[in-house]
């Protein structure tokens, strides 16, 4: 049996009942095979004795101790009970918070195992966080002492012991009799022969050692997988391939459109700008349909690249499909698109969730009749109603928003039966490490310059106390004339003792009284937020209160100032999306971080890279190995990557090695057909541990 169809419910198991289960299924576990694979965070090593009098300092100790005696402190149901025990070294007190009915257990004049952290309180050793055990329990499997213990991550009530106990057994009845998932000579080098075994050193293990190997060779099965599947979906895109050569460019109709298009601009390209575009051009006068992404940070002038990507769609008279992630930006985009496009007679329509519902009909007509050539939109784009004529071009913009299938979807819209060129743009950087995992099927643009006489913004990092000054620069900053953004963590009073916009709207209202305020967050209607926007780029709103909806896209040049509260409570790449919302003129800019009063060590430093660093591209490398790959790329939410064990960071090498033998076993067994991959075709097909959209709609 696989670990997949180990579908036992934990609530089988001992110690585990109703309210325990449903702890565990909060955090995705269900089944005994899906808790087997809730792996250890760390592990505490009981075999070495660590006397009571090495305690002082809020260490563990690790100790055989014998009970003096038993003490009472507090009244009625407060009463609280206190355990006198020593050991050679010193003596010492167990505090049993909750725990009073330890006083039938530690009976005086007996011995015990005993692991706790104590410190010193009033001149006394104490613990109130400790576990004990009978001496001759020590050494069993069901016991904790003189062993490597496995240390979860926890929820709700659970305590660890439990877990453990959980865990125990559902190796012992299942767990050891799970099968590998792995072809033959796969898994050498890592000093363990088969997957069971893999699984019971990972959370029992009788060495640190063996436990590190057990998760390289668990991190390795998943980053084979994740290969394979990779590899698959890649090839399927490549197989796009049409079967008609009626590709020709129109050579002499794109020179025409272009021409217009660029004479008008204020501004040459710069020479990234020149390099990607030359390379889209390729790519769309090629055979293969493109499937490119074009990383470039935060107003590095992507969205200009994606407009004359237009011009070559509908010079061989195809349509695009221009899909941005919010009605803000696709009204925006949609003005820069008549601006910039309008010229050279593209005709540009919007497409939009809040639309009504005779013009929304009217425009699904024009676009299937072909009297439009580029529908910018939302997700609406996907609707099952949304036909065009001949569409040859999908842009997304920021595309971290949204999932594979989703972009994948689009492209099956296609009615003219050859699939349509696809554009990602992203301005949330995906780390180099991870781009060559994620988007191995993707060819790779990038914009690393700025266009010219960009400063970069001055950032700032304030303890919450200290905002006044900020806010006083601000004014300095309104007096001349500039905007200023204020974001928030919250819309409205929570419970957190966060600030929330909608109060610090009022707030900076009363304080910049000379000035229009206006507030801006997801839950006003879409007309408010719009015409919110609109006195805001027009300059009649001056101070902006806001939550993260201003985080992507919007560009306000006349906006110089960004301060944004709680900055602790917000991702690396959100804070350098917002940063990028200034900057964006010809005025010097500023961006304040103001954070809540207690930081950790990491988070400071989260800070300090914002403070020192404006390449998107490093403060996501950064962010990545201080926190780990998580939602920083966005692969969380778009339901791209869910690894379990192997962390694509830290495994790297592994991740290296385990796309080789993908390859290696692709290329001599393509469609996994041989007696050998058996195993990889009935893993694939029974129960994908990654995206399930990954191998469908290509
Ligand atoms: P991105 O989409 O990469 O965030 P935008 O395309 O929105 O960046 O560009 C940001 C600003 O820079 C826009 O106002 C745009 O008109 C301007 N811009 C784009 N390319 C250039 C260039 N080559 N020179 C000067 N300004 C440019
Ligand atoms: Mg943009």
């Amino acid at each position: 049996m696989f670990l997949a169809e180990l579908d036992a419910p934990v609530t089988a198991l001992k110690g585990i009942g109703r309210a325990r289960g449903s702890e565990l299924a909060r955090i995705g576990i269900r089944t005994q095979g899906e808790l087997l694979l809730h792996f250890p965070r760390t592990y505490e090593d009981r075999r070495t004795v660590i006397p009571l009098a090495a305690g002082t300092d809020g260490s563990a100790v690790n100790t055989t101790v014998r009970v003096t005696g038993h003490e009472w402190f507090g009244w009625g149901k407060k009463r609280v009970l206190k355990v006198h025990i020593e050991d050679e070294s010193a003596r010492a007190s167990l505090v049993c918070y909750g725990r009073n009915f330890l006083e039938n257990v530690l009976v005086p004049g007996k011995d015990f195992r005993l692991y706790g952290t104590f410190s010193l309180r009033f001149g006394e050793l104490q613990s109130g966080s400790f576990e004990t055990e009978p001496v001759n329990n020590s050494g069993q499997i069901s016991g904790s002492f003189d062993r490597i213990l496995p240390v979860y991550p926890l929820t709700g009530e659970l305590t660890q012991k439990q877990l453990r106990s959980a865990v125990a057994q559902a190796l012992k009845e299942g767990g050891i009799y799970i099968e590998d998932e792995t072809g033959p000579g796969l898994m050498h080098g890592f000093g363990i022969t088969s997957k069971a075994k893999a699984l019971t050193a990972v959370h029992f293990p009788h060495t640190l050692e063996a436990a590190e190997n057990a998760r390289a060779y668990l991190a390795f099965e998943e980053l084979f997988y994740l290969h394979l599947n990779l590899i698959r979906r890649s090839a399927a895109l490549k197989a796009r391939k049409t079967e008609s050569s009626s590709r020709r460019p129109e050579v002499e109709k794109e020179r025409i459109i272009l021409e217009k298009v660029l004479n008008r601009l204020p501004f040459t390209l710069t020479a990234d700008q020149s390099a990607v575009f030359r390379e889209i051009q390729t790519d769309m006068a090629s055979q293969q349909p493109m499937a490119r992404l074009l990383q470039g940070d935060v107003g590095s002038g992507k969205t200009l690249i994606a407009f004359l990507s237009v011009c070559l769609a509908a010079a061989r008279g195809t349509q695009t499909a221009f899909m941005a992630p919010t009605e803000l930006l696709v009204r925006q985009h949609g003005e820069n698109a008549s601006r910039i496009l309008g010229a050279a007679g593209i005709r540009i329509a919007l497409l939009t969730g809040s639309m009504a519902k005779d013009q929304r009909n009217r425009l699904l007509d024009a676009l299937k009749s072909g009297d439009i050539d580029l529908v910018i939109g939302t997700h609406a784009l996907f609707s099952g109603d949304v036909a065009y004529k001949n569409l040859g071009l999908v842009i997304i913009d920021e595309q971290h928003r949204f999932g594979v299938g989703q972009r994948l979807a689009l492209a099956e819209k296609s009615e003219t039966g050859r699939p349509a060129d696809f554009l990602l743009m992203t301005a949330t950087p995906i780390p180099r490490t991870l781009a060559q995992t994620l988007f191995s099927d993707l060819d790779v643009s990038t914009i690393k310059t700025m266009p010219p006489g960009r400063k970069p913004v001055a950032t700032h990092l304030a303890r919450m106390g200290n905002e006044e000054k900020v806010y006083t620069y601000v004014a300095g900053e309104l007096a001349k004339g500039r905007q200023a953004y204020f974001v928030y963590p919250l819309i409205e009073e929570g419970s957190e003792g966060l600030k929330d916009a909608e109060t610090m709207y009022e707030q900076l209202a009363l304080r910049y009284r000379d000035y229009r305020v206006g507030l801006i967050h997801s839950r006003l209607k879409e007309e408010a937020k719009l015409a919110v926007m609109k006195d805001f780029a027009e300059g009649q709103i001056a101070v902006l209160a806001a939550t993260s909806v201003v985080e992507v896209g919007v560009d306000v040049p006349n906006a110089t100032c960004m301060v944004i509260e709680h900055a602790e409570r917000f991702g690396l790449a959100a804070l350098h999306q917002l940063r990028g919302r200034v900057g964006r003129g010809i005025h010097e800019s500023f961006c304040f971080l103001v954070y809540g009063g207690t930081l950790s060590e990491e988070g400071k430093a989260r800070l300090k890279i914002m403070k020192d660093t404006h390449d998107g591209f490093r403060i996501a490398e950064e962010d990545l190995l201080i926190r780990g790959p998580g939602d920083v790329t966005g692969t969380q939410q778009s339901g791209f990557l869910r690894l379990r064990i192997a962390d694509l960071v830290r495994d790297r090498e592994l991740s290296q090695r385990a796309r080789q033998s993908a390859v290696t076993v692709l290329q001599e067994d393509p469609g996994l057909l041989s007696d050998d991959n058996r195993v990889y075709r009935q893993v694939l097909a029974r129960a994908n541990p990654f995206d399930p959209d990954l191998l469908s709609g290509v």
